[in-house]
């Protein structure tokens, strides 16, 4: 198959390339994102391959359509930048992966918990400097803590046990019936409010849908321990960022750690270091010294790399065969979230 790539950055193109080389597909790689002006580069082209911020709607849908493209090949697990509606009704074909790496995620979301616990990138910077103080840098014992856990499914459940083995007390919720493995492992699954008045850490591994839009918002951060700390690694829009910009500046937020953000297609996978950025709820969150944001980073190892290639062109190979892709995209998929 002809697979046109956007987004593509030189570390796609190199585990794209590996895993094709048995394959014989003909990818070509285009470092813009996909837009409505952008999608004609994709004529001629059997599908293309996106990434999470390569919104697409029903404009593009129809511009694909028109030059020839039948197959949307996302390289991620999200898919509600994708119009499946418009999808549905233009009769192309969605495919994405739905798991490559959950350790890198639950492992990510480790390393901001330790970063904004112990202060590590304030460390850094002051033993550079010479200044060997410790004022400012007291953090807690993880163990004995509680951690809640919202969404268990495959990063939220690999994070869970690697709390467990920190000595943390780890409370779930989930709309899914409970993860018996997890239960049986330590983890207590109870209600929403009871995770959020109770624990010192809430961290995010649900899915972004309609239901779960903004489940961070004024009134769940009310109900939050005073002085908690709230991780982000799902999709920005879980939080209510300026409702959390509130939280934060009332204190009633003890520290925030995000590796995605709301309008982060503004701004992620891009250099804007010589730009003036417009987005004001971005810079203020930055302004906080308890808050830590990485640029989507979390999916970010080798082993998660390579296990993307693998399993989109795998999802390639069986839509040019006529197959069934079990990691098909459907309307009826995001019913069931
Ligand atoms: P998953 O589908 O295995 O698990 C999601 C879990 O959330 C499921 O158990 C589901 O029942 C639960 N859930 C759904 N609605 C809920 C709700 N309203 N309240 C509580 N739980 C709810 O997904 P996963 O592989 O664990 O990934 C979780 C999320 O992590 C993804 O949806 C994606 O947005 C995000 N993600 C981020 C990165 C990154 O680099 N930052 C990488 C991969 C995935």
């Amino acid at each position: 198959m002809k697979i046109f790539f956007y987004s593509a950055r030189p570390y796609d193109k190199t585990h794209f390339t590996a895993a094709n080389a048995q394959r014989g597909h003909t990818l070509e790689f285009f470092e813009g994102r996909l837009t409505s002006t952008t999608a004609a580069l994709a004529r001629g082209f059997d599908g293309i391959c996106t990434f999470v911020n390569d919104a697409i709607d029903a404009d593009i849908i129809a511009r694909l359509v028109a030059g020839g493209t039948r197959l949307i090949a996302l390289r991620c697990a999200g898919f509600n930048q994708v119009d499946l509606v418009a999808t549905t009704a233009a009769g192309m074909t969605v495919v994405r992966v739905p798991a490559y790496s959950p350790y890198a995620v639950a492992e990510h979301t480790i390393g901001l918990i330790l970063t904004l616990n112990r202060k590590f990138h304030r460390a850094y910077a002051r033993v550079r400097d010479n200044n060997f103080l410790l004022d400012g840098l007291e953090g807690f014992d993880l163990h004995g803590k509680t951690i809640g856990v919202i969404g268990t499914g495959r990063i939220g459940s690999v994070f869970a046990k690697i709390m467990l083995g920190f000595g943390c007390d780890v409370l779930a919720f989930d709309t899914a019936p409970p993860n018996a493995e997890l239960i049986s492992a330590g983890v207590q699954y109870v209600k929403l409010e009871r995770v959020l008045g109770a624990a010192d850490i809430v961290t995010l591994h649900c899915p972004l849908t309609p239901a779960t839009h903004y489940l961070i918002n004024a009134h769940t951060l009310s109900l939050m321990k005073p002085g908690a700390m709230l991780i982000n690694t799902s999709r920005g829009g879980l939080l209510d960022t300026s409702a959390v910009i509130d939280a934060l500046k009332s204190r009633r937020l003890g520290a925030l750690g995000l590796d995605v953000y709301e309008q982060e297609g503004d701004l992620f996978f891009a250099d804007l270091s010589d730009r003036i950025v417009g987005d004001d709820i971005f810079q203020r969150l930055l302004t906080f010294p308890n808050v830590i944001i990485t640029g989507h980073q979390a999916f970010f190892t080798q082993e998660a790399l390579c296990a993307i290639a693998e399993t989109t062109l795998g999802n390639i190979d069986a839509i040019a065969a006529g197959r069934d892709c079990d990691n098909a995209v459907t309307l009826s998929l995001v019913c069931s979230k």
